[in-house]
């Protein structure tokens, strides 16, 4: 069976081809019809640079390059512009965190959904209104008829969601990549775009990528969870296997800072430290300043991503079933 999405050993780089900045660092990442994948990561993992990479939208001076990046079979890599962008907001359709950034203020709700239906499918203005006004019905906004005459300042954050949900789906996307979806909301608001994004997905047998800062958010949508850090996978797993022994210190860290029941209160930050940036990384595992386990060879060795395609963990000593680290860990002699 050919893939939805494949990807193999991509990587971005920014900066000049002598010292370049590495945003992306060797990313394989397979993704089947209907699957829901978490990618999950603080700020400057790489994860939003993996999705615009995909979508082809990494402008000069950023490098592009992997062994493979193929949708459907159809190798993005080779693929002209025009025709990748032909699959942009058709096959692969994508949703951020803020919708006053992708709705445009100066155009009614209809509108806009009847812009993107004209691009794609074509039709009278009838037809469109009426495609424009099932897809807010699907989408849930309340009072449909009379959101369609609205503009994107009338509508609450939550509503201004939904409507960028539905000219997402608009298309029939094969892959919706949502990118922080739930952000920019408050806690009840962000449960009930979950709730519709995974409804959406069931419904369309569409698969989903869910880009966020948030582990509650991958629990409760996603099969597979790729943990992500300064632009390299840290683990990967599914949902449960992550959940319930996590093999990679910093994916531990996570767990620990969520607190239970507490959808969307979670923030990575808690975790001492930042990512580091593109220009000083650390020589030997990317990890090793903020890890609780490091050792002298975690700073001088970096550690290579192992395990077969959906348990990988890249850690000098990966953790055992009882969250302690493995293979020959020493606790660190303070004499
Ligand atoms: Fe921590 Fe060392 Fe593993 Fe890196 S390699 S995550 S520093 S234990
Ligand atoms: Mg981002």
């Amino acid at each position: 069976d050919t893939p939805l999405l494949e990807i193999k050993d991509l990587r971005v780089q920014f900066g000049s081809e002598k010292s370049p900045f590495t945003a992306v660092d060797g990313l394989d990442l397979t993704i089947e019809q209907g699957d829901v994948v978490g990618i999950v990561g603080e700020s400057g993992s790489g994860k939003s640079v993996t999705s615009l990479a995909l979508m082809g939208l990494i402008d000069y001076p950023g490098r592009v390059n992997a062994t493979r990046m193929a949708f459907n079979g159809r190798d993005l890599l080779k693929m002209k512009d025009k025709e990748r962008r032909g699959l942009l907001g058709k096959d692969i359709a994508m949703i951020f965190q803020d919708p006053m950034t992708s709705l445009n203020p100066c155009y009614t709700v209809a509108f806009q959904l009847m812009e993107t239906l004209k691009l794609h499918q074509g039709g009278s203005s009838k037809e469109l209104r009426a495609k424009a006004l099932a897809l807010l019905k699907q989408v849930d906004i309340p009072d449909p008829e009379r959101r369609m005459d609205a503009y994107p300042h009338q509508l609450s954050g939550g509503m201004s969601q939904r409507v960028m949900v539905a000219i997402a789906i608009a298309c029939n996307p094969r892959l919706l990549i949502a990118d922080e979806p739930t952000t920019a909301l408050d806690v009840t608001v962000q449960a009930q775009m979950l709730d519709l994004l995974l409804q959406l997905q069931r419904e369309r047998g569409m698969a989903l990528m869910l880009i966020t800062h948030d582990l509650s958010v991958v629990a409760q949508t996603a099969q597979r969870v790729v943990v992500m850090y300064a632009g390299q996978v840290l683990e990967t797993g599914t949902v449960p296997e992550i959940f319930n022994a996590p093999r990679h210190p910093y994916t531990q860290a996570l767990l620990a800072a969520l607190p239970e029941h507490n959808l969307g209160r979670s923030r990575l930050q808690t975790i001492p430290g930042v990512v580091p940036g593109l220009h000083d990384r650390p020589a030997g595992c990317l990890l090793s300043p903020r890890c609780a386990y490091a050792q002298d060879k975690c700073r001088e060795v970096r550690p290579a991503l192992q395990g077969p395609a959906n348990a990988q963990v890249r850690c000098h000593f990966p953790l055992d079933q009882e969250g302690r680290p493995g293979n020959g860990w020493q606790p660190m002699n303070f004499s």
